[in-house]
């Protein structure tokens, strides 16, 4: 699944951590199109990896539904270790962007329990809104996952338009 970086890394929890180095992307996979069920507009999902040096440290999952304005796109980070198929410590952390409020201002963190992540046999656990304000470091940490690919994946170049437009 991982390419030739791939390295086991744990991700120690707690508040008071380092935040990340410089953070780098690797684009992967993305879905077939669905069709959303209220507008018919045509949904989809990408996802891929964050490194940060040689270490993968999260899978991501952007999720939104072309012209339907009203549909928060959904991003969605499965943070812990890759790598090593025996330890299974990966929280879930769901962020929705919202555009009419712009670049910088436009990102909650959600609850992640009903995310479709959170039912993969990847997530150790789906993480709670309250849980992740609650830690400081762990909040950074993803917060700069978020902008890392927010900032550089070229697949979301629409919703990056839509945010500025
Ligand atoms: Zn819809």
């Amino acid at each position: 699944m991982l390419g030739a970086r791939d390295t086991a890394y744990r991700v120690h929890g707690g508040t008071g951590e380092r935040s990340l180095g410089d953070l780098t992307i690797e684009p992967n996979g993305q879905s077939e199109p669905t069709y959303c069920e209220c507008c018919g507009n045509r949904s989809q999902t990408i996802w891929g990896y964050i490194y940060d040096g040689n270490l993968p440290r999260a899978a991501y999952f952007v999720q939104w539904t072309l012209e339907s304005l009203d549909h928060f796109p959904n991003l969605d980070f499965l943070i812990g270790t890759w790598g090593d198929d025996s330890i299974s410590d990966r929280q879930l952390i769901s962020w929705v962007f919202d555009p009419t409020q712009g670049n910088s201002g436009g990102f909650t963190v959600v609850d992640s329990q009903t995310r479709p992540a959170a039912s993969s046999s990847l997530c150790a656990e789906a993480l709670t809104r309250e849980r992740v304000l609650a830690d400081s470091g762990l909040f950074t940490r993803s917060k700069q996952m978020l902008d890392a690919v927010w900032s550089n994946d070229p697949r979301i170049e629409e919703l990056r338009r839509r945010a500025s437009a």
